[in-house]
C-alpha cells in the first residue's frame, strides 16, 4: 500500500504535499479539502480581502499547473466522513459522495473552525463568523452597506476586522471580555499602543463587557445587549472569539486529543502512520513541561508540514523553528517572534509613540518578542532565538542602540 492522503487542502496540507514532492517522494498524494474553492491563502481575508484590495485569485496557494506538474491529485469540495484504519497500515477514506480513497500514510490537516458565538441572537441575519473564503465574502458584501459595525473579540482577527471597518468611515465598536485588547498574546503595553492607536481611527473599545445577547428586527440583528444592560445599535455584527480545532475525523480514529490533536515534533500522532499539521494540532509547551499549546500561524502550519513529510519520506527532521506571526492593521505592521507565555519579566523598548517593541524573558533568557513597525528589532530577535543567543533586558531597552549589536 502506497500514497499519502491528506485531508484538508488548506495551508497546512497544501504544504505537506508540496514538501514531500521537494523531498523526492515518489508515491502516489491526493488532497481532500471540503471547501469548494482551490486552495487558499487565508490571512488575506481578514486584511486586503475585506479592504477590497485583494480578490479569490489573489489568495491561491498554488495554482493548478503547479499541482499538475508536481502529480499532486487536489479534490476540493468533498470532504472524508469516515476512515478506516487497517491493521496491517494504511487504511481508506471515505468522502461524503460516496468515493474511498485508500491509502499508505495519513495526514490530518483539518484546520479549525470559528468559534460561533454562545448567546441568544447568533444566527440572526446580519451576525458573521471569519474563518473561510465564503464567510469573508459575505463580511465585505455586509461592510459595503452597513453604517454600524460592532465586532465581539479583541483579538487579531477583530482587530483587523476594526481596522478595515473604522477606514470605510464606518462607526466601528470592539466589545471585549477582558479588560484589555490581545490580552492572551501580548503584554500591555502592546495592548495599550493598539488600543490608542484604533482610538485615532475612531473605533469605540467595550472592555470588560460581557455581551448579553443580540436582538433582531424581524430576522436581522438590530443591537447588541450588553451584560450590563447598555444596547450597541448594530447592522452588522462579527464574531472574533477564536477559533475550535476541527478534531471530529481525529476522535473518529481514537487519536488522543486535548483541545486539539496531540502531536509531538514530528507531528506524528498517537497512531502509528498517521499524523497531523496545522491548526488543528497541539504539541508540547517549549517553556512549560507538561503542557501542550495550539499555535494558530501560517510559520507553524508550513513548519509542521514539513517536519511531517520529512518523518513521511523518512529523512532527517528540519531544524527546530522559531514560533513566528504578524498581523496587519492598516499602516500598523505587527511582528512575533517565539512564545511568550511562561514570562516572568518584559522590556519595553521605547518610547516611540509610532513604534513599538517589546521583548519577554524567562529567568532572565529571551523567548519572545512583539513589534510594530520595527522589522529590525523583529529580525535581531528571531535570529538570536533561532541561534539560542539571548540580548540582555538592559541592553534591550536602550533604544539608541540596534538590538541585533546586543544579541550575547
Ligand atoms: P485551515 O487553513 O483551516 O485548512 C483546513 C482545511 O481543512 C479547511 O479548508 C477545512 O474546511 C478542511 N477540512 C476540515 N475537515 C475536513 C474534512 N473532514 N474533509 C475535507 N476537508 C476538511 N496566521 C498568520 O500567521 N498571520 C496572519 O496574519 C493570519 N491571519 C489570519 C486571518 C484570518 C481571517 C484567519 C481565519 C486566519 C489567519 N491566520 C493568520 C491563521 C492561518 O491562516 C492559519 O493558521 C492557517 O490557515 C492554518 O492552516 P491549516 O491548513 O492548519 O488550516
Amino acid at each position: 500500500r502506497d500514497g499519502v492522503l491528506v485531508v484538508g487542502a488548506g495551508e497546512a496540507g497544501v504544504r505537506v504535499a508540496t514538501a514531500l514532492r521537494e523531498l523526492d517522494y515518489q508515491g502516489r498524494i491526493v488532497v481532500v479539502g471540503d471547501e469548494p474553492h482551490q486552495p487558499y491563502s487565508r490571512p488575506p481575508l481578514s486584511k486586503a480581502f475585506l479592504g477590497g484590495k485583494a480578490d479569490e485569485d489573489d489568495l491561491a496557494l498554488r495554482t493548478p499547473d503547479y499541482f499538475r506538474a508536481a502529480g499532486i491529485e487536489v479534490r476540493t469540495g468533498r470532504a472524508i466522513t469516515h476512515i478506516e484504519l487497517k491493521d496491517a497500515g494504511g487504511g481508506e477514506a471515505t468522502c461524503a459522495d460516496g468515493e474511498v480513497i485508500p491509502f499508505g500514510k495519513l495526514v490530518l490537516a483539518t484546520g479549525a473552525r470559528a468559534r460561533p458565538l454562545p448567546f441568544e441572537g447568533a444566527s440572526l441575519e446580519g451576525v458573521c463568523t471569519l474563518r473561510s473564503l465564503r464567510d469573508a465574502a459575505t463580511v465585505r458584501d455586509r461592510l459595503a452597506e452597513a453604517e454600524r459595525v460592532v465586532i465581539i473579540g479583541a483579538g487579531f482577527i477583530g482587530l483587523e476586522a476594526a481596522a478595515v471597518s473604522s477606514a470605510r468611515g464606518l462607526a466601528t465598536t470592539v466589545v471585549e471580555r477582558e479588560e484589555r485588547l490581545l490580552s492572551r498574546v501580548c503584554a500591555e503595553p502592546l495592548s495599550r499602543f493598539l488600543r490608542d492607536r484604533h482610538g485615532e481611527w475612531g473605533v469605540r473599545f467595550e472592555l470588560g463587557a460581557d455581551v448579553r445577547g443580540l436582538v433582531g428586527d424581524g430576522h436581522r440583528v438590530r443591537e447588541v445587549v450588553l451584560a450590563d444592560g447598555r444596547v450597541l445599535p448594530a447592522d452588522l455584527v462579527l464574531a472574533g472569539i477564536g477559533a475550535v480545532p476541527e478534531t471530529t475525523l481525529a476522535e473518529k480514529l481514537g487519536l488522543t486529543v486535548q483541545r486539539g490533536i496531540v502531536v509531538d515534533a514530528e507531528c506524528r500522532t498517537s497512531r502509528e502512520g498517521v499524523w497531523a499539521v496545522g491548526d488543528c494540532t497541539v504539541a508540547p509547551h517549549p517553556h512549560l513541561p507538561g503542557e501542550v499549546i495550539g499555535a494558530e500561524s501560517v510559520q507553524n502550519a508550513n513548519d509542521q508540514a514539513k517536519a511531517a513529510a520529512a518523518a513521511i519520506a523518512g529523512v532527517a527532521a528540519p531544524q527546530t523553528p522559531v514560533p513566528w506571526f504578524w498581523s496587519d492593521q492598516r499602516d500598523l505592521k505587527l511582528q512575533i517572534a517565539g512564545i511568550s507565555n511562561g514570562h516572568d519579566e518584559y522590556v519595553v523598548r521605547g518610547p516611540d509613540p509610532a513604534e513599538l517593541t517589546v521583548l519577554y524573558y524567562r529567568a532572565g533568557v529571551l523567548i519572545a518578542a512583539e513589534s510594530v513597525n520595527r522589522p529590525k528589532d523583529f529580525m535581531a530577535v528571531k535570529r538570536a532565538l533561532a541561534a539560542g543567543r539571548t540580548i540582555p533586558p538592559a541592553a534591550a531597552a536602550d533604544l539608541g542602540v540596534p538590538l541585533k549589536e546586543s544579541v550575547v
